[in-house]
């Protein structure tokens, strides 16, 4: 009862001022980075995209971190997780929390974005004005009891945004003002809105090759954007699967790299969900019939 209460809060109406300030500012000063343009620059962004979109993010926050779908040594996980904090998405046992609840309450009054309760909402409206962003104690030990546990998560959980400044600091050294507005802004508004796109556009536009209770589709120009993140109807379907390109054509950036991870040692217990294995299982059954 205490968190249908607090999810009931997470969807009023107050605007989260200091939230839509940063993100109004940093729109603006993308905007800026586009009359700058050189190729290093281009560059330092392309690799900070990667770096916070497929490692921190994708491979990070939501395949390790959410659903377990592979298991690595401790510092590297923790390595993950610090390139996640670059993507600005809050401390990973926030949004592990918020994206548990997603999960377990999809399409659902305590689905903290829900393109049901519209589209604005699902994209960023649930950031501006509701309080999924910042999740309580209480809320966080219930739905991230796993990462509570752990000392370096909650610290890089409260000091996430520490990763951005020292990382601006870092490409204003090889590159000026102008290498700072590629690598860290522009790139991050391209980061949320490919992440927020994931919310948003894959719960309405796309294909279903799962019959899940939600309305999560694949969408490959998603999956382009977010490396591997936009088959999202795959993943509502099997969530722990690390693997979410299903078919040769489903594209899958992320999945490819936890493949090499594997290789090199990096990565374990990988749990990949597949559709042979589950035709080849599928066929005795439909015998029987
Ligand atoms: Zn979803
Ligand atoms: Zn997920």
């Amino acid at each position: 009862m205490q968190n249908v209460l607090q999810f009931q809060q997470a969807k009023s109406n107050k605007i989260q001022w200091v939230t839509l300030s940063a993100v109004i500012i940093i729109h603006l000063l993308a905007v800026w980075a586009l009359f700058t343009f050189s190729w290093q620059n281009l560059l330092a962004a392309a690799i900070t995209w990667w770096v916070a979109g497929s490692w921190g993010i994708g491979m990070g926050y939501h395949r390790l971190l959410t659903h377990g779908g592979y298991k690595t040594p401790k510092w590297f996980e923790y390595f993950l997780t610090v390139c996640g904090t670059l993507g600005l998405q809050s401390g990973a046992i926030t949004w592990v929390t918020t994206h548990r609840i997603h999960h377990a309450f999809t399409e659902t009054e305590n689905d903290p974005h829900t393109p049901r309760d519209g589209t604005f909402w699902a994209h960023v409206g649930w950031i501006l004005q509701g309080t999924a962003q910042n999740q309580t104690e209480a809320t966080m030990r219930r739905y991230a009891p796993d990462l509570m546990k752990d000392k370096f998560h909650l610290f890089v959980n409260k000091y996430y945004y520490v990763t951005p400044i020292v990382v601006g600091v870092i490409l204003f050294a090889i590159g000026g003002w102008s290498m700072v507005l590629w690598g860290i802004f522009l790139r991050q508004v391209i980061g949320w809105h490919s992440t927020w796109l994931v919310n948003s556009a894959t719960h309405l536009w796309g294909t279903r090759r799962f019959e899940t209770h939600d309305d999560s589709r694949n969408n490959g120009l998603i999956a382009a954007l977010t490396f591997g993140e936009g088959w999202h109807n795959n993943h509502h379907a099997n969530p722990r699967s690390a693997k979410h390109g299903l078919a040769w054509y489903e594209f899958d950036v992320n999945w490819l790299q936890i493949k090499a991870l594997e290789k090199i040692g990096l990565a374990k217990k990988v749990y990949a969900y597949e559709l042979e294995k589950e035709k080849v299982q599928a066929e005795p059954l439909r015998e029987a019939a």
